[in-house]
């Protein structure tokens, strides 16, 4: 059965994490990885996590029963909450529904079957460039058309506005469109408001069906409220939309795979029909979602002090990341670099798409061990006090000799 198998090709920032590790140097630095780390580059456990789990350990009223299949119920209307904010009109409508889920890619892969399986949805558009899986995981659920609109201007190191509304102009009807909430994976550049605007005016007129991902609420500016935003603004629009949230990086929890999809409904008579929906895709898919990270999670957000000890947390990282994209940029105009470094600050959240070239990237990895992905995407949160100089004087040397 097995022997005639081709072997998959590598997945990018598993396999750089390999290469890293297989480096004998000890003076080597992983800019790949997709997670928060500490100013001594170190994993950081959320503080407000330990402490709930530190509870949880002892409450003997908790068991491990199985979840209702949706989920835990107060973790995901906590979650809403956290997205829409508490007076939105459509939770006051009984209009949105949550669907706990296996990380944010377990919401997308819900919501890609539930698009393909319900609602009989074939075309998928996702921004180039975007998050590695999004476009694996509509293919998996049988999206016949996965297509890429225009997103990112390498000259100007920012949005290329123009050229998003032209290919979602041109985009077929029933179109799924995949928006990032805030935090762009990988470029770190989103829409002004304006621009949402015109977005969600072409979303009306072609009757596309919004997922928005929101992978990263609290990591653009580190209030929460105004990194959700976007997903407010589409209930002002009245649209009916989903949002994926994962509360990997916001709450540290990677490992947990803790997401949750939301679905704005038009009414709470659908709302009721749309769960009972992805119920069976839940069903056939993993069954039931486990607890550990609901329950932290639905802790924290439904207690007024924990609340504030997480809003804290995530200040906490989000100035370290600002902090370090304000270093980066300062040292390479002191070395200077040749180039504008502006795009470094300009852009929010984990990840700042350098406009390095893949002959840079290949110095910087093979001269001075440094390891990046191909496209230049580097983690802020790998830098660190300790490596900002070794790390800013080896790309003023890849930028200068290659
Ligand atoms: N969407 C984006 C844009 C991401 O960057 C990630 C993770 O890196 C995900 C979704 C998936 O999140 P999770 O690890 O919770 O599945």
């Amino acid at each position: 059965f097995f022997g005639d198998i081709e072997m998959a090709p590598p997945i990018e920032v598993f396999n750089l994490t390999r290469q890293y590790n297989e480096d004998p140097n000890s003076k080597k630095y992983n800019l790949g990885v997709g997670a928060y780390r500490t100013n001594d580059g170190k994993p950081w456990v959320l503080p407000v996590v330990r402490t709930v789990e530190a509870q949880m350990a002892t409450d003997e009223t908790l068991n491990h029963e199985y979840l209702p299949v949706a989920g835990m119920p107060d973790f995901r209307k906590e979650a809403i909450k956290l997205l829409l904010g508490e007076n939105c009109s459509a939770i006051v409508e009984n209009r949105v529904e949550g669907v706990q889920a296996i990380g944010g890619t377990g919401a997308i892969r819900v919501c890609a079957n539930f698009c393909k399986k319900i609602l009989n949805f074939d075309n998928m558009y996702t921004s180039n460039p975007t998050w590695g899986n999004h476009m694996g995981i509509f293919k998996a659920c049988g999206f016949s058309n996965v297509k890429q609109y225009r997103y990112w201007n390498a000259e100007t190191r920012s949005i290329d506005f123009e050229g998003m509304i032209e290919d979602l102009g041109a985009a077929p009807d029933k179109t799924v469109v995949i928006l990032h909430g805030c935090c762009h994976n990988p470029t770190g550049v989103n829409p002004n408001k304006d621009q949402w605007r015109q977005i969600i005016d072409l979303v009306i007129e072609k009757k596309f069906m919004v997922l928005l991902d929101e992978a990263y609420q609290g990591f653009a500016t580190g209030d929460l409220d105004a990194d959700g935003w976007t997903a407010r603004y589409l209930v002002e629009r009245g649209l009916e939309f989903f949002v994926s949230q994962s509360f990997s990086k916001n709450f540290g929890l990677y490992n947990e795979r803790i997401g949750n999809l939301v679905i704005v409904c038009a009414n709470s008579d659908v709302k009721v029909k749309v769960r009972s929906q992805m119920e069976m895709i839940v069903r056939t898919t993993w069954s039931n979602s486990p607890n550990h990270g609901a329950r932290i999670v639905a802790t924290v957000l439904n207690n007024a002090a924990t609340l504030d000890e997480w809003k804290n947390n995530v200040k906490e990282m989000a100035t370290r990341i600002i902090l370090m994209r304000k270093m980066l940029k300062e040292k390479l105009s002191a070395l200077g670099t040749p180039g504008s470094w502006d795009h470094i600050t300009n852009q929010t959240g984990m990840f700042s798409f350098t406009g390095l070239n893949p002959s840079q990237v290949d110095v910087l990895t093979k001269k001075y061990h440094i390891y990046l992905l191909k496209n230049g995407r580097i983690n802020m949160c790998a830098l660190t006090t300790h490596n900002i100089d070794y790390i800013a004087e080896a790309i003023h040397h890849a930028v200068t000799e290659s």
